[in-house]
């Protein structure tokens, strides 16, 4: 019997593993496919997201393979500055094909001892009062203590748990592939200047050795969007929209996707949790959708191993819910006013002009930018210290930088009274003694996930606070 199942092994199922792994949870990831996709869905990675790599030792594996880009004109591709002094030592985009990053958990689940079997597909499940059984598509009986769906928008886990999935349906699609195209490069530049001043969800962008990743709008919706688009329908598309089919030749991939909007009405039902885009599917605008995955199992990954490890205290695996549906609803939320500010009609097309200028105030411009990067994210851990329920960002201490302490995954008192005590929580908490001119707080209490638990210097008051997330003292 292993500890957890995590049925998907994209970004959300792979971050998961690798976070139980922290705290030596036995843990399988079960995958569909035999072979990783070739197909590059996300292409790059937000503050928030560059954060967590560095939060657990990932980040010059991600930087070195990955371009840093400005952070201008992500909100509904609305051309603006990047706002100055963000709250994150990452102000930019960092560019990295989804196929990469993915590649990258994986070695990283592999290492800290994930097992991840490609070719199993999941496609039956039960649970009873001690722990869940995993049927897969050739028969095998698999069992373990929890279950968790990572399996995408479609999610089989979803749908056998009879979780809702309540939303808008699609109603536009977008063709998109990475392929040759013949047309002289002035030509293309001319092209892509002209249609955008009205079709925002038409582009080229050259991905080098004369590849480029096209996107242009489909003729309707697709009944099954799974069934990729032919050359010629591309072709057709951008003949209908830019008046050119550029020569576009030699496809490497293509593909179609939707706006759909929807999220799961539960997250949890007993020992079976949902994360990633099984748990909520919204259109790309923006670039917020892996990034939401990997929070979700970088947010539930210490709860469910404490569940597993039988010290969480009272409510925690449920205030997995609690705290990330809200964050993904407010997702959903933010595309589908992206999507509105797409649009060609003229209505929405004035409301975008409105919304450019709103955004050359800078209050503005940083309101839309820290909900794309999701650094601005509060936890309801009730009334108390600015800081309490936010993740906290890198600072510089005496010794180092505070993202190097929280590798491991533990719990992690920084104090720069000396005075504080952990003690009876040293197997879950560390307690580093240190100082930042960049912390102007006597200590703070972080969770795993690195979100403000406690603020404060008092010693009782912080004993009143650990319980809560740490469960009960030992020794
Ligand atoms: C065109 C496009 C562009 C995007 N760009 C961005 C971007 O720039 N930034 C960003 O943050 N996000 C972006 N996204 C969103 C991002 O790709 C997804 O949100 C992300 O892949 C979700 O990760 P996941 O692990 O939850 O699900 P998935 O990546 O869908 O992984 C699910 C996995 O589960 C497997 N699986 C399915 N069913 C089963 C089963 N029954 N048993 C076992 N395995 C199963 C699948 O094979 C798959 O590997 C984009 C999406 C699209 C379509």
């Amino acid at each position: 019997m292993m500890d957890v199942i995590i049925a998907g092994g994209g970004p959300t199922g792979l971050m998961l593993a690798a976070e139980l792994r922290l705290h030596g949870v036995r843990v399988v990831v079960l995958e569909r496919d035999a072979e990783p996709t070739g197909i590059v869905r996300a292409l790059g990675l937000h503050a928030r997201s560059i954060e967590v790599m560095d939060q657990r030792g990932l980040l010059d594996r991600f930087l070195a393979l990955g371009r840093q880009y400005p952070l201008g004109g992500f909100f509904a591709g609305i051309s603006k500055p990047s706002p100055e002094r963000l709250d994150t030592a990452h102000a930019y985009v960092l560019g990295i094909p989804q196929t990469t990053t993915d590649r990258l958990l994986a070695e990283h689940a592999t290492e800290v001892g994930a097992e991840i079997r490609r070719g199993c597909e999941l496609v039956g499940l039960s649970q009873d009062a001690d722990g869940v059984t995993a049927e897969l598509a050739d028969g095998t009986r698999l069992r373990s203590r929890y279950l968790v769906g990572c399996d995408g928008g479609r999610s089989t886990v979803r749908k056998l748990l009879g979780v809702g999935f309540p939303g808008e349906p699609s109603r536009v699609d977008t063709l998109l592939g990475e392929m040759e195209l013949t047309a002289p490069p002035e030509t293309l530049a001319a092209v892509v200047a002209e249609v955008r001043k009205t079709q925002l969800r038409f582009g080229a962008i050259p991905l080098g050795d004369g590849v480029y990743r096209v996107g242009v709008p489909a003729e309707g919706v697709a009944e099954d969007r799974s069934v990729p688009p032919t050359l010629e329908e591309v072709r057709r598309q951008l003949q209908v929209v830019a008046g050119t089919d550029l020569g576009v030749h030699s496809p490497r991939w293509l593909s179609r996707f939707g706006d759909s909007t929807r999220q799961a009405e539960r997250y949890r039902v007993g020992r079976v949790l949902l994360a990633g885009d099984a748990a909520h599917i919204h259109p790309p605008v923006g670039g917020q959708g892996l990034g939401l995955g990997i929070q979700d199992a970088f947010n539930l990954g210490w709860k469910l191993a404490a569940e597993v490890g039988g010290w969480a205290p009272e409510g925690l695996l449920d205030s997995y819910q609690s705290e990330r549906h809200p964050v993904a609803a407010d997702v959903l939320a933010n595309t589908r006013a992206q999507m509105e500010l797409l649009s060609t009609e003229p209505g929405p097309r004035a409301v975008r002009r409105l919304v450019a200028e709103l955004m050359d105030f800078e209050d503005v411009n940083r309101y839309l930018i820290e909900k794309i990067i999701a650094i601005g994210i509060r936890y309801d851990f009730g009334e108390g210290h600015e800081l309490l329920g936010r993740r906290m960002r890198d600072v510089k201490l005496k010794r180092g930088r505070l993202y190097e302490l929280t590798h491991g995954g533990r719990g992690l008192l920084l104090d720069r009274t000396g005075r504080l005590s952990v003690a009876g929580w040293a197997d879950r908490i560390d307690h580093v003694v240190d100082g930042s001119d960049e912390l102007d707080v006597p200590a703070v209490l972080l969770r795993p996930d690195g979100h403000v638990a406690w603020v404060g210097e008092d010693q009782q008051d912080l004993l009143a606070r650990l319980p809560k997330w740490f469960g009960a003292a030992v020794g």
